[in-house]
């Protein structure tokens, strides 16, 4: 059998078509089909003709056959065949109509077919869901909401809003030409009068039904912290990657905010404005860095919620690529949740967790996973304020329907058993972590923490976990079955965001304890995270996934290859190693004022802890000691304006489950002022 070639064709409204073209040249005497388009597209409700040119030796058979099945005439198909040619005719083409269409043609020479694709694209299917409102002061508030299930097989094009006055039956148009999920209504409204907002979704083919009405809001219920958040107003842009300028020719760099898995985090002011922002740079050295950082933007660009840090612009300069972002000023949720004046109770955990699993429901609503949910992502909008935003979407996906999706990588404590057994993913995937930081909020434990990441990773797979006596003495049943339900090993009996939003814990206020939770095991909690990003334990997750694209050379994504045993095999047996110094610290001599830096590279796996030790104590992070330690292995310690006092013996110590290493070296220091030095450091070290 043979097939012919084709090319795509779009339809034009209530039109037909499928590529007849009119001079047949000849091509021997061999049966062949021509000019057959793959693809056809039609309005619902107009006329499709599939036609195809037929080359051969008469008489000649044609069948159009569907799902393995002839197409027959019917009321709305009807199918017409000569010597020449073949149509398919269907009208008031309907979605069931959609798919695949065959044309087999036989003569006495041999036979032949032909593939062509029917899509009926129609308007878009209403936004899903009620419109949500926020940042509301007494004139103005900003509107989001979600994109419809179904975009009528044609990419939504920009959303109508409109506004209803309470006591009034008609709906005002407030915009049709808004192109993002979200809107921000700053005129027209007015203090104490209430309303309600709905909006419909524009594709190339008409506009959907309304969707559903928002909750009715009334314009003087104003909350101090709403407005402190308000005054900046939030307009949500798609930010294209700025090749051209340079971050710090537009933003003054300020204080270091954070560090994360791939960049550090810096206070950004716009010099043209004045306004604050966060800056996350990232290195980008490495055509893989650059999609990734690439992606963020890209699934940035589709997430605009209240729950979600929002993208304001994104640099590419050599080298680096550097998202600037709103800034959240609260700093990370457990951190404020341990202050001495914050009220720690399931209450205020229901608070924070509700704002979590709405911003987590969104992404999902959006077709995107986060995979990579723990407590340093999630952070407070301001010291006084309850309200939260989920940051870093470094490792988010879009989950295509039908398309499994397998990852490698997270955070070991947060990871769920179907990332550790390299299976697919799913929404559920986030719950699961979602259930393990509400552990933590609770308990104050961390339920599969063990000795090394590949312990914790054990301890998920086994599904092992409870509450210990002391907090199951504390928690409420609904707490419990809440954290139950998140924290199960099948992917598929976990809740959902949605029903995670229904469950009696979250929904119905009085049913959580008031006890006052202890904060005195998440102080313990921060303290080990603090002191692995010190130095940094990098995630033996992460390194797993390094270390599979390595073995295979075609991939550009681990996510697309590879079966669980084939990959686990490889690790358990490629990866143990003690750690090893690959390059060993070097003595160096500086002049007082100047720079030091010590420099080695550390190998083993899992990934070694690394201390820095000086004169027997171990060495904090702090602005004139900088540590960096990089997933490649590669070590530093920066301190910057020397002064005597810190000749000596430095130390880098590195540990795993494996065993342990060290190098070390010397600092001299010399004096500037005096032409004569002294080297004070070659006195204090043997
Ligand atoms: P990574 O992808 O490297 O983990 P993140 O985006 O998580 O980077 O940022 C690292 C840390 O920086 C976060 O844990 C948080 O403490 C801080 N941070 C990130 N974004 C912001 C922001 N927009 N405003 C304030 N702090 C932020
Ligand atoms: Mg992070």
């Amino acid at each position: 059998m043979r097939s012919c070639s084709s090319g795509e064709f779009e339809l034009q409204p209530n039109l037909i078509v499928a590529g007849a073209v009119l001079s047949v040249k000849s091509c021997g005497d061999s049966l062949k089909i021509l000019n057959g388009v793959s693809h056809v597209k039609v309005i619902k409700g107009g006329r499709a003709e599939l036609r195809c040119v037929i080359q051969g030796t008469p008489p000649l058979a044609a069948s159009w056959v569907r799902n393995k099945k002839p197409v027959v005439d019917g009321s709305r198909l009807s199918i017409h065949t000569t010597d020449q040619e073949s149509c398919l005719l269907i009208r008031e083409a309907c979605e069931k109509d959609q798919g695949n269409y065959t044309l087999c043609v036989q003569d006495q020479t041999g036979s032949t077919q032909h593939h062509t694709t029917l899509t009926v694209v129609d308007h878009p299917s209403p936004p899903s869901g009620k419109p949500l409102i926020s940042a509301l002061v007494p004139s103005s508030l900003t509107l989001s909401w979600s994109g419809p299930c179904y975009d009528g097989g044609s990419a939504v094009l920009n959303y109508k809003v409109e506004v209803k006055q309470g006591g009034q039956d008609s709906w005002r148009l407030l915009t049709d030409t808004c192109i993002n999920t979200s809107y921000h209504v700053s005129s027209g409204l007015v203090p104490g009068e209430s309303y309600q907002f709905r909006v419909q979704a524009c594709n190339t083919y008409g506009e959907s039904e309304p969707g559903e009405e928002s909750e009715v809001v009334t314009m003087s219920s104003i909350a101090a912290d709403d407005e402190a958040e308000c005054e900046d107003t939030v307009e949500y842009t798609a930010v294209s990657i700025n090749s051209t300028d340079r971050v710090d020719a537009l933003y003054t760099r300020l204080e270091k905010l954070g560090v994360g898995k791939f960049g550090q985090v810096f206070k950004l002011q716009e010099k043209a404005t004045g306004k604050i922002r966060a800056g996350k740079f990232s290195k980008a050295r490495m055509q893989k860095d650059l999609a990734n950082a690439r992606a963020e933007v890209e699934l940035m660009n589709k997430l605009h919620h209240p729950q979600l840090v929002y993208l304001v612009a994104a640099f590419h300069e050599p080298g680096w690529m550097i998202l600037v972002m709103e800034y959240i000023a609260g700093g990370e949720l457990f951190e404020r949740i341990v202050a001495d004046d914050f009220d720690h109770t399931e209450i205020t955990s229901v608070q924070y967790m509700s704002q979590i699993i709405t911003g987590v429901g969104h992404m999902h609503k959006q077709g995107i996973v986060h995979l990579d949910l723990k407590p340093e992502n999630i952070v407070c909008v301001s010291k006084v304020s309850t309200k939260v935003k989920i940051v870093d979407f470094g490792l988010a996906k879009k989950l295509e329907p039908g398309v499994p999706l397998k990852v490698l990588h997270g955070t070991a404590e947060f990871v769920a058993p179907e990332v550790i057994a390299y299976e697919p993913v799913g929404f559920t995937t986030d719950m699961w972590s979602l259930g393990v930081i509400c552990y933590i909020l609770l308990c104050g434990e961390s339920p599969f923490q063990g000795e090394n990441d590949m312990e914790t990773l054990r301890n998920i797979t086994s599904g092992s976990w409870d509450f210990d006596d002391e907090t199951d003495a504390i928690l409420s049943d609904s707490a419990k079955d809440f954290i139950r339900r998140l924290l199960q090993k099948n992917m598929r009996s976990r809740l959902t965001a949605e029903q995670a939003m229904d469950h009696p814990w979250i929904k119905d206020k009085n049913i959580s304890s008031t006890k006052t939770l202890p904060k005195e095991r998440i102080r313990k909690f921060l303290a080990r995270q603090k002191w692995q990003k010190t130095g940094k334990a990098v995630l033996a997750l992460k390194r797993m996934a390094l270390l599979s694209n390595k073995s295979d050379n075609n991939s550009p994504a681990i996510e697309e290859h590879g079966e669980s045993e084939e990959v686990f095999s490889f690790l358990q047996e490629q990866l143990q190693k003690p750690p090893v110094f690959s390059s060993q610290l070097k003595d160096q001599a500086e002049v007082v004022g100047s720079s030091a830096r010590f420099h080695c590279h550390i190998e083993g796996f899992p990934d070694p802890e690394v201390l820095w030790i000086f004169s027997g104590k171990p060495i904090q992070e702090s602005k004139r000691f900088q540590i960096e330690y990089e997933d490649s292995g590669s070590c530093t310690l920066v301190i910057l304006n020397v002064s005597l006092s810190d000749a000596g013996l430095y130390t880098c110590q590195a540990s795993n489950a494996h065993g342990n290493a060290e190098t070390s070296s010397k600092l001299i220091v010399h004096q500037l002022r005096a032409q004569r030095h002294s080297s004070v450091g070659a006195e204090k070290t043997a």
